[in-house]
């Protein structure tokens, strides 16, 4: 047996995370979820990294929107915008459920990561999904204004605001999942990656939590990462824009720079070689769009082959 863990936020993320689901074992993967976006809505607990990673896992989710559950229905949205409600944050009826369910269930008292393998196991998810901690941890974005969360900031005001800091609200008491910190102490672990995430809203809520980058500096297999950035462009989301605006280069490198304590091997794509030939780590270069499913598994078997080099 050996394990590889993955950290992961949401679209970029669970692609690759789904391309390794497809290429190892279910008992050899430990998907770790940033939990920074998570929020309360509506009295609702919502989670939505873990459910883009779960339901993409489950095969459910919704291919056009990257969030959501396909084949999904609005009734409740029509609803509730018919009484005023608040309707900025979109709730199918289908992901409804899970939101309905993970709450009952974290207020009788149980954790999120036990909700969260059960929802996982009901919908067929082989592979464990762990939230990176079980307490809460909070996004937060500074603007030119003020601090605001991150789901007004990303959902309500789509990324207009201009970014000037990050916090992650809660992480200096969080505990990283136990369970997260135990497989990196595994002598059997193979590799660490890091999925193509943006780094500053779904992998530093991960990294910011005790502990967690000390773990994977000293860890037994090699921490490799996949570029986000393509071309010297985002493929989707605010990454690029908030690299700008955090007076950061548009560009691969900046996002090694930010795992160097840590990283070992970098997955770049060919476009990008110029831009990482200074950096300290060992560069691995590959397609890194994942347009089909062929994509998600070819990447995450070079992802694999990265580590299994450096570990030779
Ligand atoms: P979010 O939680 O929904 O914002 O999703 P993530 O943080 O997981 O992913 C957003 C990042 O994924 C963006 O920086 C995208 O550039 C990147 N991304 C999306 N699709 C791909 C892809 O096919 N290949 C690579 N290399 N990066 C991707």
């Amino acid at each position: 047996m050996s394990l590889v863990v993955a950290l992961s936020g949401g679209i970029g993320g669970a692609k690759l995370a789904l391309g390794l689901s497809r290429v190892l074992p279910a008992e050899e993967l430990l998907i770790v979820a940033n939990t920074g976006d998570d929020f309360e809505h509506l009295g609702l607990s919502i989670a939505p990294d873990i459910d883009t990673l779960m339901y993409t896992l489950a095969g459910v989710a919704n291919p056009e929107t990257g969030w959501g559950r396909r084949d999904e229905t609005w009734s409740f949205m029509a609803a509730l915008e018919e009484l005023g409600s608040e309707t900025w944050f979109r709730l199918g009826d289908r992901d409804l459920a899970t939101h309905v369910e993970r709450t009952r269930r974290l207020r009788a008292g149980e954790s999120l990561s036990a909700v969260t393998a059960d929802l996982c196991r009901k919908l067929g998810v082989a592979p464990r999904i762990l939230p990176m901690s079980d307490d809460p941890v909070r996004t937060r974005v500074l603007t030119e204004a003020d601090w605001i969360d991150f789901q007004d900031y990303f959902v309500r005001q789509q990324c207009r605001p201009v970014v000037r800091r990050l916090a992650f609200a809660g992480a200096d008491a969080a505990r990283a999942h136990p369970d997260f910190l135990a497989a990196l102490r595994r002598p059997d672990l193979r590799a660490v990656v890091i999925c193509p995430s943006n780094p500053f809203i779904s992998i530093e809520p991960v990294l910011s939590l005790s502990g967690v980058r000390d773990a994977l500096a000293s860890c037994a297999a090699p921490v490799i990462a996949v570029s986000p950035i393509i071309g010297g462009r985002a493929v989707k989301g605010p990454t690029a824009k908030m690299m700008t605006e955090l007076g950061l280069s548009v560009s691969a490198a900046t996002v090694a720079e930010r795992y160097a304590d840590f990283l070992d091997g970098y997955v770049v794509d060919h476009e990008d070689a110029r831009s990482v030939e200074h950096i300290a780590t060992r560069v691995f270069l590959a397609d890194t769009l994942m347009t089909t499913l062929d994509d998600r598994e070819t990447l995450a078997r070079v992802a694999l082959a990265a580590a299994d080099e450096l570990r030779r």
